[in-house]
């Protein structure tokens, strides 16, 4: 099936909200084995959706609709594609007391275009909105599907897990399955290399590279009648790829490296601290965002002058002065005061140059990253391309610190 997203609002034209949408079901739509070849965006106008609309219908033969579900007069999702596969549109009493019941328990006046959204196409297999208030729906039309979803991001994405997503697969007799390896410390063009030949020629299963943020994932996707075919379909190249990536590999369907390491440091009791100062609590930040966190991070220190840095986390006033606040040296001192102050385990740290301005002794781009343990002491030296950003080089010092988890949990070289 090839597919079509059309996003409607004019606020996404104007790039006031960004289109995370058509990111998110792309993802989804992708997930089921659907080949989305477009994405198009329409803000709230008549004219321009039906000609969005006529001009999808020669290309695709499923166009996935986001936004303009609602009851106000800006909202024409529904009426222009009702109108544009003529379809007639029949009330649904169901919904219509679903909107009553709504708003009489909110206690809040339903005024009478509200009911409007009971309103839908035609013979459509109705997705009712279980997070607000606008039905989505789906009909098929003249050999085109039309799926028809509410624009806020909360109400669009669980309806197309709950509604649309079953509808779709049961238009299929194949199932799919993904494989998701994640690649952390080895580019993708390197890795793009590797695989290239197999890349190729396969087809089913499939292999494909992406890259983002210093890491690459590899997806390996299988169609077959069952799941269990297509996993175990999948089952060989997923072997073979995380064998030739050997410790590159950090895990297969892993959500991220800190959400990894927590789980290998929950498993095994052990907690975490941090001391940053280039990222700025980027490491915290991205450890505590992993559910289930606080049984394993303790707590960390935000130390970014030096003054800070020897009072808080006794890194010697000396070792600053002489080899400076972005070394080896410091970024050791750094976690082992930390491992030390939080009573933690195991502590991670980072200095350096985030950029654009140097300290005149270290290329910008130059960071420490440290992980302290009860059994020593280890420490990176990177060296970021600062030409990438700031936010990159900071994002590359906290992936790195949890890289050095990973391999330090898992029996493997740290630095
Ligand atoms: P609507 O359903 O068109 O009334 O949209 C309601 C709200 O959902 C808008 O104000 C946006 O904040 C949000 N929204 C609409 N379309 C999208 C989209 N494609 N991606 C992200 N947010 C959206
Ligand atoms: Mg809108």
């Amino acid at each position: 099936m090839n597919c079509e997203i059309l996003a409607v609002g004019t606020e996404l034209l104007l790039g006031h909200t960004v289109n995370t949408n058509a990111a998110d079901l792309g993802l989804r739509l992708a997930s089921l084995g659907i080949n989305v070849f477009w994405h198009t965006v329409v803000g709230d106008n008549p004219g321009r959706l039906r000609e969005a609309v006529a001009q999808a219908r020669t290309r695709a033969d499923l166009i996935v609709c986001t936004g303009g579900l609602g009851p106000t007069y800006d909202d024409l999702t529904k009426n222009i594609l009702a109108e544009s596969f003529g379809k007639k549109l029949v009330f649904h009493e169901d919904e219509a007391d679903f909107l009553r019941a709504f708003y009489a328990k909110r206690s809040r006046p339903m005024t009478p275009n509200v009911l409007q959204q009971a309103w839908l196409p035609e013979g459509a297999v109705v997705f009712h909105n279980d997070w607000g208030t606008a039905p989505g729906c789906a009909f098929e039309a003249e050999g085109t599907r039309v799926l028809l979803l509410p624009g806020p991001p909360y109400e669009c994405l669980p309806m197309f897990d709950a509604c649309a997503a079953p509808y779709l697969r049961s238009l299929s007799a194949e199932t799919l399955v993904s494989r998701q390896i994640r690649v952390f410390g080895i580019g993708e063009s390197a890795v793009e290399q590797i695989f290239r030949a197999e890349m190729e020629t396969m087809k089913n299963p499939s292999l494909a590279t992406y890259a983002k943020e210093g890491e690459v994932m590899l997806r390996v996707t299988a169609k077959a009648a069952t799941e269990a075919e297509a996993a175990a379909l999948c089952e060989p190249v997923v072997r073979k790829v995380t064998e030739t990536l050997g410790a590159h590999v950090y895990g297969v369907d892993v959500d991220s490296l800190e959400a990894l390491v927590l789980a290998l440091m929950k498993d095994r009791g052990l907690t975490l601290a941090t001391a940053e100062s280039l990222t700025g609590g980027l490491i915290g930040a991205r450890f505590t965002a992993v559910p289930g966190a606080s049984a394993v991070f303790r707590g960390g220190a935000l130390t970014y002058c030096d003054e800070v840095k020897h009072a808080m986390l006794g890194v010697p006033a000396d070792v600053l002065a002489e080899k400076g606040a972005v070394s080896r040296e410091v970024a050791a001192a750094m976690a082992e005061g930390a491992r030390r102050a939080v009573g933690a385990d195991l502590a991670v740290s980072a200095t350096g140059l985030a950029g654009p301005d140097g300290d005149g002794v270290n290329p910008v781009g130059t960071v420490f990253v440290g992980l302290a343990g009860p059994d020593g002491t280890w420490v990176r030296h990177l060296r970021l391309d600062a030409s990438r950003g700031r936010a990159l080089v900071r994002t590359m010092s906290a992936s790195n610190a949890f890289d050095m988890l990973r391999r330090y949990l898992t029996g493997l070289p740290v630095e």
